[in-house]
């Protein structure tokens, strides 16, 4: 590839520069004809290699890493360069080969606006940058709307097996850009690239990821604050370390509660017996008897979560197991895994939980419980919390794919040490390279950043609790100007970033772009009941979402299932 850059580039650092003074209040498509797809593979960027430039059609493509054929395998595109590169390839201390692989997608008729869409999971797979919006599936896309999106694998590729997904966790450096420096990295390229193809530096840059997309999105307003205008963090994996290590602690307390369901199979627990469906629906039958009138209306929907007191003993069975109760240690393990996992001094090391009453919905077991009757149980608190604790979050790593064995030997009194220790070649403990719990935003303030939160209430694998936590935060630090810097939106129902019997669809892009282009903060967004998902009994049901801490209150009058009939109270 021919070295052409230094000129180049001078030229682009002078766009940036001027893009950054600009403040447009409208952005009209970008009518000069962008450069060709092929010519950005002439260009040369430090420390990147281009592996694929290429024009593609308006259409639909198959996306990366869902099964063909699968709900939301394909997504609408329209006609777009597409470019893939290699950032940082090197080898790591293990021997393996490392880079820092990006997709980078460029519309024709762009709207001037960069996307990073952000990853889940440790990441680890280049998944296609169409512009996953939160709330609003793969229907639609941030690509279609005319964003120039990029999307990083965050410097490793997952190996096969158990625990492929966290063998970077042997490599310092991985650890780092799956932490945060992959993102900034990313962003710096896709930013050059942009300039190059269009003539001009994007007007405007926004971040927007759920669970450690969420992180992601935390990540860059803490670390590299001028990177973006406006971000969109929902269910945010910000303290995932110590997420992992409740995982770990409600496996080993819903492992009790399935021995007292269910006979041992190889000597083992089955982790998927611990509650049965119809448990789990008793659950959240009685949250709602205890909880669902405290905002004044009866109508499935917790909205004044923060005071609901609910007592799980309440359901403790007096004598046998029937449908109408629950097992003692069934009772025992919802109340101290909703209390928080707690250290040798009785403080919580993660976060309490609040008892919601999507609870039972398939999105919420599968973290807990999983579905495996057989053989090794395939909860994710297993699967990707327990693997990535093992191997990741925990210094120095334990090699391991008995992620059963690891969860029911981690004492988090004692191992919860791992997550901040420091030793060998890993410098930084995982909480400094992978936590965003900073509240000092104070360089994005300045350059006028806005942070936008979604949390579902019923998310099994991060706590609302926590998400509010850090927006108090904030509020301890800026006080009064907080509303004009983060404010958050609580889903009830919603399980992790959607799902559940919730109104989980919402256009948070639109609210975040007012936001920052228009100065018009979101106070109320209306969300939407998803016919098409099974947990939903009221399907086309709208509410708004408040502004925490605001709550919908029903005005008293009109069809409870239209949102025009809430008011932000
Ligand atoms: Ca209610």
């Amino acid at each position: 590839m021919a070295r052409v850059a230094t000129a180049a580039l001078a030229v682009l650092g002078a766009a940036t520069l001027a893009a950054c003074g600009s403040a447009p209040d409208s952005m009209p498509k970008v009518a000069a004809a962008p450069a060709s797809c092929a010519r950005l593979a002439t260009i040369s960027i430090a420390g990147t290699r281009l592996t694929l430039a290429e024009p593609v059609a308006a259409g639909s493509i198959a996306l990366t890493g869902i099964q063909p054929g699968a709900p939301g395998s394909t997504a609408p595109v329209p006609a777009h360069c597409h470019v893939q590169g290699k950032i940082a390839e090197r080898t790591g201390i293990d021997g393996k080969p490392y880079a820092i692989g990006f997709d980078l997608r460029l519309p024709v008729a762009w709207n001037g606006r960069f996307f990073f869409q952000g990853g889940g999971g440790t990441d680890g797979v280049l998944r296609d940058a169409i512009g996953v919006l939160t709330g609003g599936g793969n229907t639609s896309n941030a690509l279609m709307q005319g964003y120039a999106v990029v999307f990083t694998d965050t410097g490793h590729l997952n190996e096969p097996g158990p625990n492929g997904p966290y063998q970077f966790g042997l490599d310092p450096q991985a650890r780092a850009d799956n932490g945060y420096n992959s993102m900034a990295q990313t962003a710096r390229v896709a930013k050059q690239l942009i300039a190059a193809h269009y003539g001009q530096a994007p007007k405007r840059s926004y971040f927007v990821g759920c669970s450690n997309g969420g992180r992601q999105a935390m990540t860059m307003t803490q670390r590299d604050p001028e990177m973006f205008d406006g971000v969109i963090a929902s269910a945010p994996a910000y303290r995932v370390p110590l997420a992992s290590v409740q995982a770990v602690y409600d496996t080993q307390l819903y492992a009790r509660a399935a021995a007292e369901q269910a006979p041992l199979a190889d000597g083992r627990p089955v982790l998927a017996k611990a509650f049965s469906r119809s448990d789990m629906q008793l659950l959240t039958r009685e949250v709602l008897n205890q909880c669902d009138a405290l905002d004044g209306l009866k109508d499935g929907i917790v909205d004044n979560w923060p005071a609901c007191r609910f007592n799980a003993a309440a359901l403790r069975c007096k004598g046998a197991k029937t449908e109408a109760c629950l097992g003692p240690a069934q009772v025992d393990a919802l109340e101290k895994s909703f209390a928080g996992v707690k250290d040798a001094q009785g403080r919580v090391i993660y976060s309490d939980w609040t008892f919601d009453a999507g609870l039972h919905s398939a999105e919420w077991t599968r973290w807990k419980f999983g579905d495996a009757a057989q053989g090794p149980a395939n909860a994710r608190n297993l699967t990707l919390m327990t693997g990535g604790l093992a191997m990741f979050f925990t210094t120095p790593p334990t090699v391991t794919s008995d992620f059963w064995a690891y969860a029911m030997g981690f004492d988090p009194a004692r191992d919860t040490a791992k997550v901040y220790a420091t030793g060998g070649p890993f410098r930084e403990s995982a909480m400094q390279m992978v936590a965003a719990e900073s509240p000092d935003v104070d360089a994005y303030v300045r350059h006028g950043g806005k942070l936008l939160f979604f949390h579902g209430v019923s998310d099994p694998v991060f706590s609302v609790k926590d998400t509010v936590r850090y927006v108090d935060a904030l509020r301890q630090r800026y006080g009064g100007r907080t509303d004009d810097i983060a404010r958050l939106f609580t889903v009830p129902n919603m399980a992790h970033c959607s799902g559940g019997p919730a109104t989980d669809q919402y256009d948070g892009l639109s609210a975040l772009v007012k936001w920052v282009e228009q100065g018009e903060a979101p106070s109320r967004i209306v969300a939407r009941a998803r016919p098409e998902n099974p947990d939903v009994r009221t399907p086309g049901r709208t509410r708004p979402l408040c502004a925490w801490p605001k709550q919908p209150r029903y005005n008293g009058s009109g069809s409870i299932e239209e949102a025009a009939n809430f008011s932000c109270r």
